[in-house]
């Protein structure tokens, strides 16, 4: 049933996504505003169209891997969009795995429950949408170890879970419309959050004498022992293949970080609640941006702000 799959969106992300889909034996067309990303499915056979709405046409469901809320609503409402009118041969499903506000997600889960397609195609139901954000970056991507946050209907993530479980490890329901979204940046703030904790930690340690390989090795079996010290660790020269030891690039960007604690700010506010330790790591993450690092890999602010040296 959910045998032709449409992806929009071939970035670090999707375009690994898309791959995965095909591997596990899914009908898949394509589409991106880039022709060059593009073009490096077509090459491949890849079916590729030129218009979310084309995409929409020849789908039983369209996954959107975009960069941010905009883009989304664009690919959605936008001229020749998804849910662009004229288009009776539409999916029943779609899933937007775009790390977006939960605002955004429910606005378009609002949109498609209005679409009323049964009266057009003779569905039972009418469409429906999952907000499925993941966790994980380009190596879990390209690996399709993905966690997927997912929202919206508990009968759309029974329907979807093997289609996302091509591209992830793991899929985790969290409830209705937007609470995918809502799990994804809440899980992104206390990432940012650790990672200055940490890394603030290892900048102390060196000014008071410390090896830094030294305090990983008691991190990694004490109290303090995060992610961001046995997987990531901050630190050049502590840990091989991670951002910290090919000068910050590659990984996650000052930059997503930056849009991400953003969205939990915004968010925060909409429901009238404080993040202190959310908003000052917002305010780090802002200035790193500022000051030219919004593409180096978020871990650079121990670079950056504690260890004094200039980019
Ligand atoms: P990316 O910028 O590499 O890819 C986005 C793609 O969307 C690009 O190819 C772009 O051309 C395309 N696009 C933009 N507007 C479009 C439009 N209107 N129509 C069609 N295509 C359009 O971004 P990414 O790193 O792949 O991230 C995608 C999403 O996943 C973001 O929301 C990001 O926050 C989230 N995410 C990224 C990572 C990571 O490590 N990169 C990890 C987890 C989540």
């Amino acid at each position: 049933q959910l045998e032709n799959v449409g992806f929009i969106g071939l970035g670090n992300m999707g375009s690994h996504m898309a791959r995965n889909l095909i591997t596990a034996g899914y009908k898949v067309t394509v589409h991106d505003i880039n022709e060059n990303s593009m073009k490096k499915f077509s090459d491949d056979g890849i079916p590729t169209k030129q218009s979310p709405l084309e995409v929409s046409e020849s789908s039983d469901v369209v996954i959107t891997m975009l960069p941010s809320s905009s883009h989304v609503l664009e690919v959605y409402n936008g001229a020749n969009g998804l849910l662009g009118a004229g288009s009776r041969l539409a999916p029943w499903l779609y899933i937007d795995s775009s790390t977006v506000d939960p605002q955004t997600s429910r606005k378009i889960s609002a949109a498609i429950s209005r679409c009323h397609l049964k009266e057009i195609k003779g569905y039972t139901e009418n469409p429906m949408i999952l907000d499925a954000p993941v966790s994980g970056g380009v190596p879990a991507a390209e690996a399709g170890k993905l966690t997927f946050m997912v929202g919206g209907l508990e009968e759309a993530y029974l329907a979807a879970k093997p289609l996302l479980l091509s591209m992830g490890k793991r899929a985790i329901y969290c409830g209705g419309a937007g609470n995918g979204s809502a799990a994804k940046i809440c899980n992104n703030m206390a990432m940012a959050i650790s990672m200055l904790g940490v890394l603030e930690a290892f900048a102390l340690s060196q000014n008071l004498g410390i090896k830094a390989s030294a305090l990983t090795d008691i991190f990694n079996c004490s109290s303090a022992h995060c992610w961001s010290s046995d997987t990531y660790n901050p630190v050049p020269g502590v840990m091989e293949g991670v951002p910290s030891s090919r000068n910050y690039d590659g990984g996650f960007t000052s930059k997503l970080m930056d849009k991400d604690l953003d969205l939990a700010m915004a968010s925060a506010s909409g429901v009238g609640f404080k993040c202190p330790m959310g908003s000052e790591a917002f305010e780090i993450y802002r200035k790193l941006c500022e000051d030219g690092c919004e593409l180096k890999d978020f871990s650079c602010a121990f670079r950056h702000y504690y260890a004094g040296k200039d980019e």
